[in-house]
């Protein structure tokens, strides 16, 4: 019996030290071609602007499809990146108090560019009584309103609105994104947090996107104990909510 234990554990470490060395070689892998990828986009972005002499219609045309695509596996990547980390089980979470209305504000600023060229009116609905401080990996939760604040914009109209707002809830805070876009439809309701899901509408919205946000995203929120899903109002886009426990 001892004998089989032994073995056990012998193989269970092999496996962890497998696992951890095929999550280097992604986040190796992914860090490089993040760097060529940026390289080349910023190329492309030279030759559409024409910083390098003057183009002709097809020659802009072809560089505009070339950014697009270096854009996409920009971003690709850096979904990859941030997957690989999150599911990464030797790297624990820096978890301390932190002020979540803050963190709030400073990535509804980090979208001032993207909201004003989308003509989005992003508020913040800010709570009239005191937040609690929630313990938490800022830099991950960080991810979390990133993501989902990103999607509302990427999935809504030209003058749509997005709301944020916090709120107390027995012992959680509860944090949601209010969108009015283009909605999620009854039969993508439960594949939206699969992994590398897009639902129809979204590909023909934006074509930018990996279908990796959302999984990474949920996949944070339950190691912080927390829980996250959507309502859908029919004509009146999407809202999605997660909460977290107030220790
Ligand atoms: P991506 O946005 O890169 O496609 P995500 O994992 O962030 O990937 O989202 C998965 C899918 O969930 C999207 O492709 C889209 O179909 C749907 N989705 C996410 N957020 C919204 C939203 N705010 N409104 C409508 N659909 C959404």
């Amino acid at each position: 019996m001892e004998d089989e234990i032994e073995k056990l554990k012998k193989e269970n470490e092999l496996l962890k030290k497998i696992n951890e060395n095929k999550s280097d070689t992604i986040s190796i892998t992914a860090h490089q071609l993040r760097t060529s990828l940026s390289v080349l986009k910023w190329i492309f972005r030279m030759f559409i602007s024409e910083d390098v002499g003057k183009l002709t219609n097809k020659q802009n045309e072809l560089a505009q499809k070339a950014y697009t695509s270096s854009e996409r596996m920009l971003a690709l990547v850096n979904d990859l990146l941030t997957l690989s980390y999150t599911e990464d089980a030797s790297i624990s979470y820096n978890l301390e108090k932190i002020d979540i209305l803050h963190l709030v504000e400073q990535t509804i600023f980090e979208f001032s560019e993207e909201t004003n060229k989308k003509g989005i009116n992003l508020t913040f609905l800010r709570p009239d009584t005191q937040t609690p401080m929630v313990n938490c990996d800022e830099n991950m939760i960080r991810v979390v309103l990133q993501n989902l604040i990103e999607n509302a914009i990427k999935y809504s109209n030209e003058g749509g609105q997005v709301f944020v707002s916090i709120k107390q809830k027995e012992s959680d805070l509860q944090i949601s994104v209010h969108d009015s876009g283009i909605g999620i439809k009854d039969e993508d309701k439960n594949s939206i947090f699969k992994k590398f899901f897009r639902a129809e509408n979204a590909l023909e919205k934006d074509n930018i996107g990996s279908g990796l946000g959302l999984f990474t995203t949920k996949s944070i929120i339950e190691k912080h104990n927390g829980r996250i899903w959507f309502e859908n109002t029919p004509e009146d886009g999407t809202t999605f909510l997660f909460s977290l426990p107030i220790y």
